[in-house]
């Protein structure tokens, strides 16, 4: 009997967010917005949108000890998750620093914090919690070392998840482990290579060239491709009026990994996820914007 759903390995980082009328050049000053903060980070974001659905689920990550840990904790307690592997120190919480223009584009300063000491010995340190949870969700905005250590710990019969973002090149030790690997088009040509032809099918067959058992490629409004067991199924997202896509992949991801832990196949649990991202977009920001289960059968039925 497990203990956790779902353990997601990752970031947590507090957003912070201002618009401007336009962005300064060297060594100019311009004035902006109220202060926005949001709690955020891949790693956070996961975690909440599986509570948010019903999912058992607990985090293993690093904050600071400062005012932007303590919101990041606040908000994965608020929303239900465990936090017994959320370690507090060793550098200040991570930081995106967010300016918005009126056009509404984005330009963003990560400063990785506390997430970049996310270290392969806290994962060797959590083996209960990972004893504990049946499906292991991780993403790359913490060290690739530390995410290595998570796939040699994995217990056997725990299901391991990756969303490999933002993307690099990963190790074949990596790769074998994913079951499904979730990418977008970018991260699919990070890790595929430039030269991949124009369609989705594409990506997914030179991505499984390279080891993981199994890949999904997300597609925004079009929903998702799944290829698993030797064959492709398209997934359709549903037709929403998007407000904000912000965090929509980081609740797709949840919402399969969660969903394969219930033991659902891989098209029936991208199928659920498809819904679960739809319903994100619908409201503005990244984990305010998650829906309940309820909310996700209201959306599409
Ligand atoms: P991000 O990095 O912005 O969080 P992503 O590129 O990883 O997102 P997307 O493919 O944009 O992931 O979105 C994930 C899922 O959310 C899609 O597979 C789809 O089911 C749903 N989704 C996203 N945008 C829309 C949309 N405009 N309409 C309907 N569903 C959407």
């Amino acid at each position: 009997m497990y203990d956790y759903d779902l353990l997601v390995v990752g970031s947590a980082n507090a957003d912070l967010v201002i618009g401007v009328e336009r962005r300064p050049a060297a060594g100019e000053t311009v004035l902006g917005s109220d202060l926005a903060v949001h709690p955020g980070g891949k790693g956070a974001n996961q975690a909440v949108a599986a509570a948010r659905l019903g999912a058992r689920t607990a985090l293993l990550a690093r904050v600071g000890d400062d005012a932007h840990g303590r919101l990041l904790l606040d908000a994965q307690r608020a929303a239900g998750v465990g936090t017994v592997g959320v370690l507090v120190g060793g550098a200040p919480t991570g930081v995106a620093l967010i300016t918005v223009d009126p056009s509404g584009d984005n330009s963003i300063v990560v400063s990785p914090g506390a997430n970049g000491r996310l270290a392969p010995e806290d994962v060797r340190a959590a083996q209960g919690l990972l004893h504990a949870s049946r499906v292991v969700s991780a993403q790359l905005e913490i060290p690739l070392e530390t995410v290595e250590e998570v796939v040699r710990n994995l217990p056997s019969g725990t299901r391991f998840v990756l969303n490999p973002s933002p993307p690099r090149p990963l190790p074949a030790e990596v790769l074998a482990a994913c079951d499904p690997l979730i990418v977008n088009e970018h991260e699919a040509r990070v890790i595929a290579g430039d030269e991949l032809g124009g369609a989705p099918e594409d990506w997914a067959r030179a991505l499984l060239a390279l080891g993981p058992r199994s890949v999904v490629v997300t597609l925004g409004a079009e929903g998702a491709l799944v290829a698993a067991d030797g064959s492709m199924t398209r997934v359709p997202s549903v037709k929403v009026d998007a407000v904000d896509t912000t965090g929509a992949g980081d609740a797709f991801t949840a919402a399969l990994a969660w969903r394969l832990g219930t033991g659902a196949a891989l098209p029936e649990a991208a199928a659920y996820a498809a819904r679960v991202g739809a319903a994100a977009v619908t409201r503005p920001g990244a984990q305010e914007s998650y829906p309940t289960a309820e909310e996700v059968e209201a959306l599409c039925g």
